[in-house]
């Protein structure tokens, strides 16, 4: 149901759960409350006075040793990464993590405990398109260490990811597709593993104070301890897709890409969230349209439909932006989900249709025209495009940066307009388009 998963989900009502923290021991109940649209995931500490709350995003990152802890100011939290990656990949992308401790219960080490809780609640839809971050060039993060991470452009969310033991032991690899289901059954299950020559370490740092064989996996030499036999022969890659699942959605949108992990970790997890989410931050660094100033002889919208007879779903220019002397101009068009044409152009994988981008550019190359026909008596009519190239995807939520100038005009008869619509500082299309002037 490709249609349903474009809107924003909560939790239909309260999820509860109790345990054990993993590094302190301590008793632990946790709440996931329902949150409203475009809350995004939070904690709240209700142990504390005040009852503080911290959002879960890559910004609030504070220490990724073994576990990925957020914080603000001096309120701590830690280990978010298993209750975020069944969140996230269960699709709620609005709740509340309510917790008496500092630290979600560690369980059996993996996310089944949180994967159950929030069935037993469900999930509902809010009135609200989903937040998406479509992969549009590959990202990557290496470090000294040999872990790469990358992400390339996929229709939906993928993970292959590699895990490899000491000495090569236990090197594991697994590819798929992340959906609800295919978490539920295939990932979620899969526990913490730890090694032996590791363990003693941590408990000296006092990191594990709550670990034991029942909640997490040994690994001694060629030799696996825990109290119930492995899930999976592969169990440890599926943790560690878990894990990458919880880091990654620390940055608040869902992800649509293929992202290839060679020794993950929280480390390079949470940089490469990091880095994902500074390619968002110049995505959407475009203003919303209300907040643009309208520069020398830009238009808005009364006056762009002053000048242009195209009336909604057809009008695609939201505004002009500036003009530049006579012949160039450049106009906005924000492409929001809830365009008509997304809904046959295709529901499954919204894009903007190549055409309307033409149209377009057809129509910002008209308030050109307009302005130096000097007679209202005079239609342009768009006659023919020429070299037109469809360079990348138009995703809902893009702001098209229309440019257009006039190249010929002769006599007012004929006009040319050298034509490109930009996203993100990239160009997505572009072509040469020839008009001609009738009397009415
Ligand atoms: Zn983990």
């Amino acid at each position: 149901m490709p249609a349903a998963a474009e809107f924003q989900h909560t939790l239909a009502k309260t999820a509860s759960l109790h345990g054990s923290s993993l590094h302190t021991g301590a008793k632990v109940s946790l709440k996931i409350q329902p949150a409203p649209p475009d809350s995004g995931i939070k904690f709240k500490r209700k142990d504390l006075q005040d009852e503080p709350t911290i959002d879960a995003t890559i910004a609030n990152v504070k220490t990724v040793e073994r576990a990925t802890s957020i914080g603000e100011g001096s309120i701590r939290v830690h280990t978010v990464e298993h209750v975020l990656s069944a969140l996230a990949a269960l699709g709620v992308d609005n709740a509340v993590i309510e917790m008496d401790a500092n630290e979600p219960p560690i369980g059996d080490g993996s996310a089944l405990p949180f994967v159950d809780a929030i069935r037993k609640a469900g999930v509902a839809p809010q009135e609200a398109p989903r937040l998406l971050f479509h992969v549009r060039e590959p990202i990557s993060v290496e470090t000294k260490s040999g872990s790469l991470l990358v992400v390339l452009p996929d229709n939906e969310f993928r993970i292959s990811c590699t895990q490899a033991g000491p000495e090569g032991r236990f090197t594991q690899f697994m590819t798929t597709a992340i959906t609800p289901a295919i978490y539920e059954r295939e990932i979620a299950p899969a526990r913490t593993f730890v090694y032996y020559e590791d363990v003693e370490q941590l408990m000296e740092k006092n990191l594990i104070k709550g670990g034991s064989l029942e909640n997490a996996i040994v690994v001694r030499g060629d030799s696996v301890l825990s109290k119930e036999p492995l899930r999976f022969p592969d169990e440890f890659v599926r943790h560690k897709i878990l894990d990458i699942i919880g880091d990654l959605a620390l940055l608040g949108r869902a992800l649509r890409g293929h992202v290839i992990a060679i020794k993950p970790g929280h480390g390079v997890n949470t940089d490469f969230a990091r880095a994902l989410a500074k390619v968002q931050a110049a995505t959407t660094a475009v203003l919303p349209k209300s907040a643009l100033p309208l520069g020398e002889g830009g238009l808005d919208i009364n006056a762009v439909m002053a000048v242009l007879p195209h009336r909604y779903p057809f009008l695609m220019v939201d505004r002009i932006l500036s003009f530049e002397g006579e012949t160039k101009c450049i106009g906005i068009k924000s492409v929001t989900i809830n365009e008509p044409f997304f809904q046959g152009h295709f529901p499954g994988h919204p894009v903007m249709p190549g055409v309307l981008q033409v149209e377009a550019m057809a129509q910002v190359a008209s308030v050109l025209m307009m302005r130096i026909s000097k007679s209202a008596s005079r239609v342009g009519y768009f006659m023919s495009a020429d070299g037109v190239k469809f360079r990348k995807p138009v995703f809902p939520g893009d702001t098209l940066f229309i440019h257009a100038e006039l190249t010929k005009s002769r006599g007012n008869r004929l006009a040319k307009a050298m034509c490109k619509c930009v996203v993100n500082d990239a160009v997505v299309s572009e072509g040469e388009l020839m008009f001609t002037f009738i009397d009415k």
